[in-house]
């Protein structure tokens, strides 16, 4: 089976993974059309100024009539709050669509250099440097989309609200059901295939419900959403945006990855000194990096909050008098508009998709691909990678295997993980896998794979980050060929 020359194709999404399977199944000869909610190219790289963050420690109280539907600022039930999630979480209707998109805030620079996170064919400007704002990465994806005549296939301010399979089949057809901004709805089209481009980093994950039995684990925070710690407020990094809100507050931020660094060192240029990071494993800053001079100090895992602006760390230390907690606990997977059918399930609350074959393709359904699950990563040319593997796909030069053999590859992937010790919940963290998933994925498709020069790249940008979480941010690199040594890296002095 395959789709012909012409099939029509809906993307739900115009943020990077949209715009370039856009482009690929557009230059396939497809007939494609993109759904996107907002009003302009980009995504997570659209800066959305919310004036109030809400506070999740008044979710629990009290709330009226709260929908989920309403702006932040009218209501402070935060969108995940849903309630605690089984183990096992069918996609339909599970979360209502959110409203802030974005989770970029006012100073954010790229934690990976440009050279990595460009399109294989589209530079960014040279006069950037390596680590840019957040406004470069957004003017680059309009002029990639300006550039490959992309707008023109893209209809903002259209949310999709459902996509229905028409048939059983693994190559099934689908109804995909819309609402638009100046023309209302419910509307309904139907295409040969819909690929899912909408995004991961929406939806926050709040550590305020226990874990399934095997996974529990200091990630579950007793009190942290129950109004225990009032008249303290408890914040999802989704929602911070500028230091200066912040002035003067004692803060405490939770959560060992990226946003957890950058955005307690952020806080910290206003916030009271120190700003407190709390994690099992800072993964991103060592004990014995430089983050001390930047306001920060590290302390243990948050145990639970034990009473008005009063937490316990996992060592038995007391931080009394905090103003703000700020969860840097990241994301849920959330796909509103699938329906069971789709056979498509989230679970490990949110952390897993399943069963997806090379992290992509639906088992039961092989033209409804999930571009962009995988996470520590490169992003946007592992975007490209799985939209070149689609195309092949829906023309017939890649066969799948058949869906015994696609859960088989899945129960082996994560047989193999759990070898490494990696918990089952990770199991879209590619790390230093994505390489050789980027390289499999290029050589179905029949595209060059990824070069060596930026995987080396990738590594150096990683081993400074952890020595300074700031400082790295200095280095310019410089790429000029594929080979392992083909970069060059100069310190820029300020
Ligand atoms: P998004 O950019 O989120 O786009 C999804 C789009 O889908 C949105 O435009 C949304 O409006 C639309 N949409 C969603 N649901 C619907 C619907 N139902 N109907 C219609 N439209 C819909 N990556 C890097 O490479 N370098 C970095 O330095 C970096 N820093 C980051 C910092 C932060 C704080 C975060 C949160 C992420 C960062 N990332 C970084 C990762 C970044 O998210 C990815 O690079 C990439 O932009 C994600 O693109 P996407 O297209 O998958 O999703």
């Amino acid at each position: 089976m395959t789709l012909k020359e012409g099939a029509s194709i809906a993307v739900i999404g115009a943020g990077a993974a949209g715009l370039v399977t856009l482009r690929v199944l557009r230059d396939a000869g497809y007939h494609v059309i993109v759904f996107e909610g907002g009003n302009a190219v980009g995504g997570t790289w659209v800066y959305e100024d919310i004036l109030a963050e809400p506070d999740l420690a008044r979710v629990a109280r009290p709330s009226g009539s709260c929908t989920g539907l309403e702006r932040p600022t009218e209501c402070p039930v935060e969108r995940s709050m849903s309630p605690p999630a089984p183990s096992l979480t069918p996609t339909a209707g599970t979360e209502p669509a959110p409203l802030v998109q974005s989770s970029i805030y006012a100073n954010l620079r790229t934690n990976l250099p440009k050279q990595v996170m460009q399109f294989s064919d589209f530079p960014f400007p040279d006069q950037l440097p390596s680590f840019m704002d957040h406004w470069a990465v957004q003017r680059y994806l309009v002029d990639y989309a300006e550039t490959h005549h992309l707008i023109r296939h893209v209809r903002f301010g259209t949310r999709v609200q459902a996509v229905e399979p028409l048939s059983a089949d693994v190559w099934s057809r689908y109804r995909v059901t819309f609402a638009t901004a100046s023309n209302g709805g419910p509307h309904s089209l139907e295409f040969d295939a819909v690929c899912v481009c909408n995004g991961h980093y929406t939806t926050p994950q709040i550590p305020a419900e226990p874990f399934v039995e095997s996974e529990k684990s200091a990630e579950y925070i007793p009190g942290l959403t129950d109004g225990t710690f009032s008249p303290g407020v408890v914040r999802h990094s989704h929602y911070y945006r500028e230091p200066t809100r912040y002035q003067g507050l004692r803060v405490l931020c939770l959560g060992s990855g990226p946003s957890g660094v950058d955005i307690s060192i952020d806080i910290a240029q206003h916030a009271r000194t120190p700003v407190y990071l709390s994690g099992r494993a800072v993964k991103e800053m060592p004990p014995d990096s430089q983050a001390g001079r930047y306001g920060v100090v590290q302390v243990p895992s948050l145990r639970a909050v034990i009473g008005p602006r009063s937490v316990l760390l996992a060592d038995g230390t007391v931080l009394r008098e905090l103003d703000v907690i700020m969860l840097c606990t990241g994301y849920r997977y959330v796909f509103p508009f699938l329906t069971s059918q789709s056979g498509v399930l989230i679970t490990h609350q949110g952390r897993v998709v399943e069963p997806l074959y090379h992290h992509l393709i639906p088992v039961f359904k092989w033209t409804l691909p999930l571009i962009g699950i995988p996470f520590s990563v490169a992003p946007f040319p592992l975007f490209e990678y799985q939209a070149h593997y689609i195309a092949a796909v829906f023309q017939g030069r890649v066969k799948l295997p058949g869906v015994d053999a696609m859960l088989a590859a899945i129960a082996e992937e994560k047989r193999v993980q759990q070898g490494f010790g990696q918990q089952p919940r990770h199991l879209h963290r590619l790390g230093d896998r994505q390489w050789a998933y980027n390289r499999q994925l290029a050589d179905a498709a029949g595209i060059k794979g990824p070069s060596l020069a930026i995987q080396s790249v990738y590594n150096d940008t990683g081993t400074f980050r952890k020595l300074d979480p700031k400082q790295y941010r200095f280095r310019e690199y410089r790429v000029f060929g594929d080979g392992p040594e083909d970069w060059e890296v100069q310190i820029r002095l300020s």
